[in-house]
């Protein structure tokens, strides 16, 4: 077990395909900017303008809603819940929707910000097709974007492994409440460094079973070990198919799903700009990379362009 601090389980998704070689980093780079350059913002605006692009976003997007970018920079290793292990183990199952559950009412919580209402002006006015995001927080939606591809699910449904029926989250959180008197105060619930959430006998912990089927629930998340599903998967390709330029907000690129949508705009000879903080393995590919926030790069871009 590594040392790791309070992380809800669900939160870190790694789909299982191949990995992919990335070219080397800034190979083909134009220019880095540094977060106070007005210049490069104008360079990007310049180039987008007129055309539709499509966003792909990660984690970095959606920590400052106060949600913890887990896999950004500094962020220590550690090692996620795959389905494997849901499946097969049961106290790893309890142990996982006891931490889980922690980590819901977070995202619960949280409020879309500068950087996903940006994109929702943008979508708006036709400067973007749409957003494919890698996030589970459903924060795109909330927004108020109205053609979002969530690549790994969301934290706001459940579903049953057996049926495929659908459940809301809140009613499993109320029924893990319910069976579960522990979860109702969380002030009293320990998070080990690996992120279980210690709920003292974790044998007597209830995990909800579907209500239609008794069979085995789990949130719509894409966990460790589980493809993208194929549909999804098609619907992002479909939207890079159709814009004129792929803007990639808050994404280090690491999971190969999200590398796989960038080649895919490299195929095309899309402009890619890249912004984040930190390396991403799309640097390579990028005709321009903006080392800043996304919020506030976002709402640059969205006055430029709107202005
Ligand atoms: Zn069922």
């Amino acid at each position: 077990m590594t040392a790791d601090p309070v992380v809800p389980s669900d939160t870190v998704l790694v789909d299982a395909l191949e990995p992919t070689d990335a070219p080397d980093a800034a190979a083909a780079l134009t220019s880095t900017v540094a977060l106070d350059s007005e210049r490069a913002v104008d360079a990007v605006a310049t180039l987008l303008r007129g055309k539709r692009a499509a966003v792909l976003t990660g984690a970095g997007l959606s920590t400052d809603s106060g949600i913890p970018d887990y896999r950004g920079e500094g962020a220590p290793k550690r090692t996620p819940m795959t389905f494997q292990t849901f499946v097969a183990d049961e106290r790893s199952r309890k142990r996982y929707w006891a931490g889980s559950h922690l980590g819901w009412s977070v995202f619960r919580r949280a409020e879309p910000n500068l950087g996903h209402r940006s994109l929702v002006q943008l979508e708006s006015a036709g400067a973007i097709a749409g957003v494919i995001t890698q996030n589970v927080d459903g924060l795109h939606t909330r927004a108020g974007s109205r053609h979002v591809v969530e690549l790994h699910g969301s934290l706001d449904r459940v579903i049953c492994l057996d049926c495929g029926q659908a459940f809301g989250r809140d009613s499993i959180a109320a029924r893990l409440e319910a069976d579960n008197p522990v979860l109702r105060d969380s002030d009293s619930i320990r998070i080990a460094p690996d992120g279980d959430a210690d709920v003292g006998n974790i044998d007597d912990f209830v995990v909800p079973a579907c209500t239609v089927c008794g069979g085995m629930l789990k949130p719509r998340v894409v966990f460790f070990g589980e493809l993208v599903p194929t549909e999804t998967f098609l619907e992002a390709a479909a939207l890079i198919q159709a814009a004129d330029a792929l803007i990639v907000a808050g994404s280090s690129l690491a999971v190969n799903s999200g590398i796989r949508l960038v080649e895919q705009a490299r195929r095309r000879k899309l402009p890619i700009i890249v912004i984040n903080r930190g390396v991403t393995k799309g640097d390579g590919r990028a005709l321009h990379k903006l080392e800043a926030g996304t919020s506030e790069t976002l709402a640059a871009l969205a006055d430029r362009l709107l202005g």
